[in-house]
């Protein structure tokens, strides 16, 4: 079955787009964590990150800035947040791969929702390992 965003795409569904080309559409949020949140998807149906092409990913990528320098232009926040989720456990809920931008103004009260934590050296050393030869 189609996802939610695919539908967007294909005009099943309205969205409030701000930008479009061949390989990325961008529309802004449906519940928005700040004024201007705004999400950009690639138009193949690829669920995470890890499965995109290089030329995907290059796509969502360009697509990201330009949104990102138009927001800072038209609202000129303090910061933007650029995220995006993998897998439910990462709180992705379409599983349809979106780049969050969400312009952030001192003092908004929108949470961040990590912590910092701390490891042991042994513990970053193994980390470091696992990671690097996975690559
Ligand atoms: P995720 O949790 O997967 O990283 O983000 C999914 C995002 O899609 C959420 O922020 C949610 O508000 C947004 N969303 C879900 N359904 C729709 C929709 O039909 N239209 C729009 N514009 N946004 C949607």
């Amino acid at each position: 079955m189609a996802t939610i965003f695919t539908r967007i795409i294909n005009g099943e569904i309205p969205a409030l787009k701000v930008y479009e080309d061949a390989d990325t559409l961008a529309f802004l949020d449906i519940a928005p964590a700040s004024p201007g949140h705004t999400l950009v998807i690639c138009k193949n149906e690829v669920a995470t990150l890890m499965e995109l092409s290089d030329a995907q990913l290059l796509a969502t990528a360009r697509t990201t800035q330009r949104v990102a320098a138009a927001l800072q232009k038209a609202l000129q926040p303090d910061g933007i947040n650029i995220m995006q989720n993998n897998g439910s456990a990462a709180g992705q809920t379409v599983f349809h791969y979106h780049v969050h931008l969400i312009p952030r103004w001192n003092d908004d009260g929108v949470i961040q929702f990590w912590q910092h934590k701390s490891m042991s050296q042994a513990d970053f050393a193994e980390m470091v390992a696992k990671i690097s030869q996975a690559l």
